[in-house]
């Protein structure tokens, strides 16, 4: 069973948490939504962005897709919200947004 992150406190029993211990490989990761633990959620402003794609390889969780040269919205499956990307952009394109939607 899975917890929805907003409502997880002390009470949460270990056994309704996301799993977490089988993410030790690499690549593992794309089979778990860990983007749910995300408590901040990145927005592209699609009219700021130039596509400089500076934002792209910044980003520690590969949550930016790029196809054919040009960046596509945030993996929302996989991201968690960490800023960094928001960060670099020098067109202020990323906008930092509260909680676990977009
Ligand atoms: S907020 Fe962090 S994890 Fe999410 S896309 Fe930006 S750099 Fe990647
Ligand atoms: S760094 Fe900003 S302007 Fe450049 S691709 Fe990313 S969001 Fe767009």
């Amino acid at each position: 069973m899975r917890t929805d992150v907003n409502r997880i406190n002390e009470n949460t029993p270990w056994q309704e948490l996301t799993e977490g211990l089988k993410m030790f490989a690499g690549g593992t990761a794309r089979n778990f939504a860990t983007g749910e633990w995300r408590t901040n959620t990145p927005v592209l402003l699609q009219d700021k962005c130039r596509q400089c794609l500076l934002c792209v390889p910044v980003c520690p969780d590969v949550s930016i897709p790029v196809r054919d040269g040009k960046r596509l919205d945030f993996d929302y499956e996989h991201c968690k919200g960490c800023g960094i990307c928001a960060s670099v952009c020098p067109f202020e394109a990323i906008e930092m947004k509260e909680g676990i939607e977009p």
